[in-house]
């Protein structure tokens, strides 16, 4: 029997909603006689699910699982789907498709490890926080057979493959979630997909090596994931013509710098550095004069050295091998340790006063002549660049002494320079090796791991620079759905101008405005060298005021209307991490450098500051150097990233954490809701549904409603007969849509011909 003949058939398209869940009250008649189940919200948020007694009017008797018998406002019932629909492997199969219904189906498939659910053209996995038997080579094959149709992450790669082969057009999968999610692993898994189809010439093998380079450099443990990504990641996959890879190309975004010198209780520094301080051979040690990973400031702040489960000495060799197969020498590999140990020993770098205007100079003890020694530099200059600083008056130089705090900043900012120049280095050397094939065909393959939508009690410019980017994201994601209906709707022959899709341009505009908008006058104000971050978020009130994205509140917290919900920003330490000051001593001390790394990164950081520049930074300061601003810089990126995003055929992901105690088998409701929200996946039907989303042949419709005319035109042709069927029950014209085969309707409309059909 065809489930679909039997339900409401609006109810049957009714895609999901997102604030106007679909009560009792929206449906029809016919429906609510078909209603057998009902969701109950707990008072602690949580839906359970009821079986509906009787109606009587204004109230419904439920009962409910361990047999309580509640009496409820009819108007609050939420439809629950028939049991028959449990674990729909494609959420859109639901008949009703609201919010307790998606949670109950996410669950009920996530307690069977079936981990991986569609939303339509949108794959959405629920981290299982622990080992499923869904992956490996029988896995692979099933897929690229087409044996197992389910829902999977090397299904979209699949697609993606034969896509890309087929239409000759790039493809992209773009993988969001929070912080936990899986996005990295998921990644891992698709790139292990690729890697098994279009394997063969080997670079595939130096490809799926990146990882654990990465990992170790660029993530770190955090109260949220053990292994938590600390910069975006897009790795392009070049395949030959004849579907072979030819290489790669990875690009990454906003490293966290501020990790290098300072991390929370309980969280971590970058791996690599307690996979050095584990796993150096005695040699490495006394060449690099290591101590144990708690003697060191920077890693000893946050009493944590160890992950559950993971042995850093061993990690340390996986990386070293790594680093072997993409092709870094020996004598790179021990430099780039050199550097490590550089930054470590900076940490321990001590001051003391000299005179009673509180000016510091460096201790002289093994710790800096230590990263005298690693960097290649003379100690005596290194103590000068620590303590000094030299400013330009007019003509002449004029040196300051700097106070502790000073010396302290300008000790962990050359830390923090020398960590991420050298994680550049690190990726270009990668991208060197990777390209191998520089015969491009110009068929990809991209895959994009980036931070999701960020809102937690307080939220600083990562949250800001890391909501902005899912703005863009979001768009895109946006844009694509409505490109997708349109293709329905053109090949249908329907006018999709009168189609309104919902759109975040506003959010973006109030972000990426000239001169008005947050990126630019928090640029303005960070070249002022009076700005302070309450003359910033004063100055984005007088501005913004009237922008209906954007609220003022009081101090330094101002408010961004996200397409995800409100996010509530403090403008504390926005100028200095936007700035993003190296003091142009400190580039001088690395080029003065024997070692060829501190060298290239001086170099680096010159060519940056060659870059044309936002406003002067730092005009008083004279000697400083003139950057990009990392605002700035990362709005370029990410223009330069939709762009690439642009050509290419997107496949969405969006990764789910079930709980916030990385755990298997726990499933929390609220937790995973409030990410179906803000990662989009209620809104790929908000979208769909703003549209026309219910669609019937027109041999159906004049089947289901033909005996209703008053005029008897049945037999002829469906088209006629659905026109008339229009035209007599008065739909109004822009409600609905004619198109070759189907007609297509606003929501709602169907739900008065059912009620005559039933009552006939
Ligand atoms: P972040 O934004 O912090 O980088 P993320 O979304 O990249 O987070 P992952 O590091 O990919 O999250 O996943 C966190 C942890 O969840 C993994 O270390 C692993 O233990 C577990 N996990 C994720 N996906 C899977 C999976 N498919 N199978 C088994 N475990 C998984
Ligand atoms: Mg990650």
């Amino acid at each position: 029997q065809s489930l679909s003949d039997d339900v409401d058939p609006d109810a049957a398209t009714m895609p999901l909603p997102q604030s106007d869940e679909r009560r009792w009250s929206d449906t029809s008649a016919y429906a609510r006689k078909k209603i057998l189940q009902s969701w109950i919200q707990l008072p602690n948020g949580n839906w359970e699910l009821g079986k509906i007694l009787k109606t009587s009017g204004e109230e419904s008797l439920i009962s409910l699982p361990e047999g309580k018998v509640i009496k409820v406002v009819s108007e609050t019932l939420v439809p629950a789907n028939p049991d028959i629909l449990d674990g729909v492997d494609d959420l859109m199969q639901l008949s009703y498709l609201n919010e307790p219904s998606v949670l109950y189906n996410l669950n009920y498939r996530y307690n069977q490890d079936m981990i991986y659910t569609k939303a339509g053209p949108v794959l959405v996995a629920v981290n299982p926080f622990k080992e499923v038997p869904l992956y490996g080579n029988r896995y692979i094959e099933a897929y690229r057979k087409k044996s197992n149709d389910s829902p999977h992450v090397y299904a979209i790669a699949d697609t993606a493959i034969r896509e890309m082969i087929r239409d000759e057009v790039n493809q992209s999968i773009i993988i969001s979630g929070e912080s936990g999610a899986g996005k990295t692993e998921t990644a891992k898994i698709a790139m292990q997909y690729l890697a098994a189809l279009g394997g063969g010439s080997g670079i595939e093998y130096e490809i799926l090596k990146t990882n654990p380079i990465l990992e170790a450099f660029g993530n770190a443990k955090t109260l949220r994931n053990d292994n938590s990504s600390r910069f975006g990641k897009l790795i392009e996959i070049h395949f030959s013509e004849s579907g072979k890879i030819s290489g790669a190309q990875i690009q990454t975004f906003l490293l966290e710098k501020s990790r290098v010198v300072q991390c929370a209780e309980g969280e971590r520094s970058y791996h690599i550095f307690y996979q050095l301080c584990a796993g150096a051979s005695p040699a490495l040690r006394e060449k690099l004069n290591l101590i144990s990973a708690h003697e060191y400031k920077y890693l000893g702040q946050s009493n944590c050295y160890s992950i559950n489960g993971v042995d850093d000495a061993e990690r340390f060799h996986t990386v070293k091998d790594a680093l072997d197969i993409v092709h870094v020498s020996k004598e790179d590999q021990e430099s780039v340790f050199a550097m490590l140990a550089a930054v470590l020993w900076l940490g321990n770098v001590t001051f003391t006063v000299i005179d009673n205007e509180n000016h510091v100079e460096p201790v002289e003890d093994a710790s800096l002549s230590t990263v005298a020694k690693l960097i290649g530099c003379n100690i005596n200059e290194l103590m000068l660049t620590l303590s000094t600083r030299n400013m330009r008056v007019r003509n002449d130089t004029i040196v300051q002494k700097l106070t502790l705090p000073q010396a302290i900043d300008a000790r962990d900012a050359l830390a923090k320079s020398i960590y991420s120049c050298l994680f550049d280095w690190l990726v270009e050397q990668i991208n060197k090796s990777l390209a191998v094939g520089k015969r491009r065909t110009g068929r990809s393959i991209s895959i994009l791991d980036i931070y999701g939508f960020e809102s937690f009690d307080k939220n600083s410019f990562e949250q800001f620079c890391i909501n902005y980017a899912n703005e863009r994201l979001q768009q895109h994601f946006n844009r694509h759905l409505f490109k997708l209906e349109q293709e329905e709707y053109i090949q249908d022959g329907i006018d999709w101008t009168r189609v309104d899709f919902e759109d975040n341009q506003d959010c973006l505009s109030l972000f990426e405005k000239k001169p008005l908008g947050l990126l630019s006058l928090l640029d303005e104000e960070s070249t002022f060298p009076n700005g302070t971050d309450l003359t910033l978020a004063n100055k984005l009130k007088q501005h913004l005021h009237s922008n209906s994205c954007f609220k003022g509140d009081k101090g330094k917290l101002f408010t961004v209307v996200h397409y995800a919900g409100e996010v509530t920003y403090e403008t504390t330490g926005f100028l200095e991490k936007n700035r993003d000051l190296m003091h142009l001593d400190s580039i001088q001390l690395l080029s003065s450098c024997s070692c060829h790394l501190p060298q290239a990164f001086a170099s680096s950081m010159l060519i940056q500051s060659e870059k044309p520049v936002v406003g002067p930074l730092y005009k008083a300061g004279g000697a400083d150097s003139q950057r990009l601003s990392v605002g700035t810089k990362f709005k370029g990126q990410l223009f330069q990233l939709m762009q690439r995003l642009g050509n290419t055929t997107p496949h969405f992901i969006r990764c789910i954490k079930p709980n916030n105690v990385q755990s298997p088998g726990l499933y929390e409701q609220g937790l995973v809701l409030q990410q179906l929200r803000c990662c989009g996946v209620l809104e790929v039907v908000r979208i769909s549904r703003s549209g026309f989303p219910t669609r019937m042949s027109h041999q159906k419709f004049s089947r289901r409603y033909g005996f209703l005319l008053v005029e008897n035109i049945a037999d002829k042709d469906p088209l006629s007969v659905s026109v008339a069927i229009l035209h007599q029950f008065n739909i109004l014209p822009e409600m609905y849509q004619v198109g070759y085969t189907k007609l297509f309707f606003r929501t709602g409309q169907i739900g008065v011909l059912e009620d005559t059909r039933n009552r006939t």
